[in-house]
């Protein structure tokens, strides 16, 4: 029988919280809150994707671009703003709909490092970072949430020989394709510590691990795994299709939340609020909930709402075994750390993302439109003409191999930003430098990589340019910190000045990181959603 997840009566019901997007922070939160008897309402920009297709509001039969990209779970409109490289303007990769990102994320689940934690030891000699010494929960305090989110989150691989939990509960992934274990015992005799990446596949028999929103339901994204949930089992209610434009707010709390529904505007009351719209959303709806009491945008007393944004930046390296093997097996199957601090350096992660045995002309040419999109406009007329050549020569070269990338840490700088801008597709825009230290620490990543793996494996960088900024990874722009002068939430997550507001998706990062964001997020919303609740009425 078809669940009505919809509230009856949205604004004259009693919500003990109401959750603004359904990524992965929003509805894991949202599963830990309603889990423990709160009442829950999920506000989601997006269609609801999952489950009962009845609850959403079904597409106009003259479906246009906006409507189809929201069909699919992916933001409708494209994404502004200004880098080193130019002005810009493309489709970000981003989710919009039940899951968010993680609808068409790669379910690359891994854990921050415990160095991540410190992170100005890091970098000591980066004086324009806006790096904390530390963040204000240690990595030992995350552990039972990371084990918490690995187990929800039903993540297969085995654990990292560089940071072994002996408590973790990953579960065993398939064989290796034989091209992967030729690789990772290679990596072995090089002294290196390879371990089988951390992945939220149910790796069935039709199973490709798509970056698509997945229909047969193999993928662990936040939608199947805790907002259906939420909603089936625990009584919470969601209202898809309702873009929030602002918080309603006096001295110290926020009292309602402002949207837009079925073409209308409703204004929703609730004992707390939780931000999860996304690092470059969630800053954009605090800055226009300005008022005379909050002149420069809600919780904006720091001055921090919207900066230090950070992207990570991904190389994609293929490794090449020495002669064909099969690569049927799992697709992200090999991941290391040995590059993660390496000589004092603060690298990341490497991962390998496989390439398909039957590597194509028409596979290379999709990926180098997938990698092409982010160039402003004169790089993209330069090199356009030239992509279909590329795609039929690189297979040639790399058939043999299996690709990998990169995951290097990105430093916030106050001055990187998401800014609303009323002309601007989505009301905003952000500004962004690629600085010179972030350049040389992936350049001495490539050259690492070559040094350590050359003496048994050709290896060849196939990113196309020298952006390669990773969208998908953005964070950091409401940092979470123990002093208010210079940080948006404190320690457990709570707007520093206003008792019942709470921000758990990817702005709260104070840094980046060397490697996957979204376990982290989850586990975090694991711990801030106990700490809502112990606090509720
Ligand atoms: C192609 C791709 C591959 C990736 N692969 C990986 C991976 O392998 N491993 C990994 O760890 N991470 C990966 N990521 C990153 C990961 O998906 C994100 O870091 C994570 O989902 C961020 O979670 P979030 O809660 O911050 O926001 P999101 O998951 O983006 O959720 C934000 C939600 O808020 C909604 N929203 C926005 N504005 C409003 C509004 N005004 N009103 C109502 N709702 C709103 C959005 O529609 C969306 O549903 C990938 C991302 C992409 C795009």
């Amino acid at each position: 029988m078809p669940v009505d997840y919809l509230p009856q009566h949205p604004e004259r019901e009693h919500w003990d919280v109401i959750i603004v997007g359904t990524g992965m922070g929003g509805s894991t939160v949202g599963y830990e809150l309603a889990r423990r008897g709160r009442r829950v309402l999920f506000l989601e920009k997006g269609k609801l994707l999952h489950g009962d297709p009845g609850a959403s509001v079904p597409p106009p039969p003259a479906a246009d671009l906006a409507e189809l990209r929201m069909g699919a779970g992916c933001w409708p409109l494209p994404l502004q703003g200004e880098t080193s490289f130019g002005k810009i303007e493309f489709y970000a990769p981003w989710g919009c709909g039940s899951g968010g990102s993680t609808s068409i994320y790669g379910a690359q689940l891994e854990r921050f490092s415990p160095a991540d934690f410190r992170p100005r030891a890091n970098f000591p000699d980066v004086p324009d970072a806006n790096l904390p010494e530390r963040w204000p929960i240690s990595y030992d305090e995350l552990v039972p949430y990371y084990r918490r989110a690995e187990a929800l989150y039903r993540v297969y691989g085995t654990p990292d020989p560089l940071n072994p939990d002996p408590d973790t509960s990953l579960r065993v992934p398939p064989p290796l394709s034989a091209r992967d274990q030729v690789l990772y015992e290679s990596f072995l005799q090089l002294g290196l510590h390879p371990y089988r990446s951390h992945v939220g596949f149910d790796y069935g028999q039709a199973c490709r691990e798509c970056l698509r929103h997945c229909a047969q339901g193999c993928k662990s994204d936040a939608g199947r795994v805790c907002l259906m949930p939420a909603l089936t089992h625990h009584g919470a209610r969601i209202l898809p299709e309702c873009e929030v434009l602002a918080l309603v707010a006096d001295n110290g709390r926020v009292s309602a939340v402002r949207g837009r529904w079925k073409g209308a505007e409703i204004t929703i009351p609730a004992n707390a609020v939780v931000l999860a719209a996304g690092a470059l959303m969630t800053p954009l709806l605090l800055l226009n909930s300005r008022s005379s009491r909050w002149a420069n945008g809600l919780a904006n007393r720091s001055g921090q709402v919207g900066r230090n944004l950070m992207l990570h930046t991904s190389d994609y390296v293929a490794i090449d075994p020495g002669e064909w093997y099969s690569a049927q097996g799992p697709v992200r199957a090999v991941a290391l750390n040995d590059f993660y601090v390496d000589d004092g350096q603060k690298l990341g992660n490497l991962q390998s993302l496989g390439f398909p045995e039957a590597l194509g002309p028409s596979f290379m040419l999709e990926y180098l439109r997938f990698i092409e999109v982010k160039e402003p406009h004169w790089w993209r007329r330069l090199t356009h003409p030239f992509l279909p050549l590329v795609a039929r020569l690189a297979p040639r070269v790399l058939r043999r191999a299996s690709l990998f990338a990169t995951i290097v840490e990105d430093l916030p700088l106050e001055r990187n930003r998401i800014l609303p801008d009323p002309n601007a597709w989505n009301g905003m825009r952000f500004e962004y430098q690629y600085t010179r230290e972030l350049w040389s620490r992936n350049r001495r990543f490539r050259k690492r990589i070559a040094e350590v793996l050359s003496s048994r494996h050709r290896v060849t960088v196939v990113t196309g340019s020298r952006n390669n900024l990773n969208y998908g990874h953005v964070c950091g722009t409401c940092r979470f910190g123990e002093d208010p002068a210079t940080s948006v939430l404190d320690g457990t997550n709570r707007a520093h000045d206003l008792d019942n507001l709470y921000v758990v998706d990817a702005s709260f990062f104070p840094s980046s990181g060397g490697t996957n964001p979204s376990l982290t997020i989850a586990a975090n919303a694991l711990r801030v959603g106990g700490i809502i609740h112990d606090r509720l009425p």
